[in-house]
């Protein structure tokens, strides 16, 4: 039984999350873990969060664990507060970005990334056999409450950047948190580096009310307004847990993650100098363009920000993320932080000088396609086979990392399997938005061309 995808649980509140369910993966989690150091327990803002994370306290408690909980907070704050706790375990609360019907359960290790799979695994089974752990009364674990936090994580983000500097530019920013999580923390990290901050949705609400909790660009069209029209050097925004963070540049310009990401690719590759960027094969040529000239390397993995932190880990890289905003400072924890990247996004304006119009114009522009096929998945391995087979025989570079990109001396197309849907994604990326759009449509014939062959044939 598969409970946990790339991040975490992800259910929806009275269908199949209900009491019950997370009561019986809190107990599968305290049996899976022997009792010893505590587990830290936080939450998102969302409606159920705090009554699922105080059902899972519970439990861990009478499994014998002592619990320390750090309440409602990013994402990133619970991790970092782990392992400024000491914890063995964190378990948090958090459906990120999803719907507001969903919520669902994450666990991370002790190293502050998300744990292996094969823990997941552990868990999943003892779900599965219904093993959860009881203690006599004289064993039953202690639950605090540790409301120090928010000011940990803050103090933690502003030692990693120059806070003069960035104090002297008296940014005027426009942060929309989007009714998250960031609400706790990152008015108050502005504030502390000397902007003047203007809030949109700053109150945490688990419905929602601001726009969906997916930063994109439809989704912050508010926030792509108010920048220019109170003359405001940059807007941010957060998604509902508060790992990724996106920017609007003062003419109030949406900026693709992957421009953000290749911004500070180049700064940390620039300070190093050289060292390891990683990032999944999904992300822009942009990258490697910028980290190459400057004596870095770029280390490509599968999609997923559990495999790129690992990697990271395995490969002491100096930074690394993912094209949505998820992005990751080594120097301060291996894992995705939004509010990290607005404090780092910040530090490079006020080394440069100039406007984050003006950066971001100088990173090389690709145009990025991206669009779906709809594939049995038991069709999808044999799929990927044959079209591997099928571009290698016309000579063209493919690397199978995820799925099967393939390389033209003008932009490449990435075949791959969705990790939580019966589809084939295919992206396609040139400097010519005309070409990125034709390789796309390449992709896609292709693909329906070999599906429409595995399917008239016997397996
Ligand atoms: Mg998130």
């Amino acid at each position: 039984m598969r409970l946990f995808g790339t991040n975490g649980i992800r259910e929806v509140v009275g269908e199949r999350l209900t009491a019950p369910f997370v009561t019986a993966v809190a107990g599968a989690i305290a049996r899976t873990i022997e009792p010893g150091r505590p587990i830290v327990v936080g939450w998102d803002g969302r409606t159920s969060s705090v009554a699922f994370a105080r059902l899972a306290a519970s439990t861990l408690a009478l499994g014998g664990h002592r619990v320390i909980e750090v309440g409602l907070l990013p994402t990133p704050a619970i991790q970092y507060n782990l392992l400024a706790l000491r914890g063995q375990l964190g378990v948090i609360i958090t459906a990120s970005h999803n719907p507001p019907e969903f919520n669902g359960v994450k666990c991370i290790a002790p190293d502050g990334l998300e744990v292996e799979r094969s823990v997941e695994e552990a868990i999943e089974e003892a779900v599965e056999r219904d093993l959860g752990r009881t203690v006599p009364f004289d064993r039953v674990g202690e639950v605090s409450v540790d409301g120090d936090g928010a000011r940990r994580y803050v103090e933690g983000i502003l030692a990693q950047v120059d806070t003069e500097a960035i104090a002297r530019r008296r940014f005027t920013v426009v942060l929309d948190c989007g009714n998250g999580a960031s609400a706790v923390t990152s008015p108050t990290l502005l504030r502390r580096l000397g902007c003047h901050v203007v809030t949109l949705n700053a109150q945490v609400d688990g419905t929602f009310p601001g726009h969906r909790s997916e930063p994109t660009e439809a989704n912050l069209a508010d926030l792509a307004r108010t920048v220019p029209a109170i003359g405001a050097d940059l807007g941010i925004a957060h998604d509902g847990d508060a790992d990724r963070a996106v920017f609007i540049d003062p003419t109030g310009r949406f900026l693709p993650g992957e421009r953000i990401l290749t911004l500070l690719a180049r700064e940390f590759v620039r300070r190093g100098p050289g060292g390891v960027v990683v990032t999944p094969v999904s992300a822009s040529q942009s990258v490697e363009d910028v980290v190459k000239p400057l004596g870095g390397e770029v280390v490509y993995t599968r999609v997923g920000s559990p495999v790129v932190t690992r990697e990271m880990q395995r490969r002491h890289a100096v930074f690394g993320g993912e094209e949505n905003g998820g992005l990751i400072f080594p120097s301060f924890q291996l894992a995705r932080d939004g509010a990290m990247t607005a404090a780092a996004v910040l530090d490079l304006l006020a080394r440069d000088g100039r406007s984050l119009a003006e950066v971001a114009r100088e990173v090389p522009q690709y145009t990025l396609v991206k669009e779906k096929v709809a594939c049995p998945v038991e069709q999808r391995g044999r799929a990927l086979e044959e079209l591997t087979r099928e571009f290698s025989n016309e000579g063209s570079p493919v690397v199978t990392i995820d799925g099967l990109k393939v390389f033209r001396p003008d932009g490449w197309i990435l075949l791959r399997p969705s990790g939580t849907e019966p589809l084939l994604r295919v992206f396609a990326e040139s400097r010519d938005p005309d070409r990125a759009r034709r390789l796309a449509e390449e992709g896609l014939a292709r693909v329906r061309a070999i599906l429409t062959r595995v399917a008239g044939s016997p397996a």
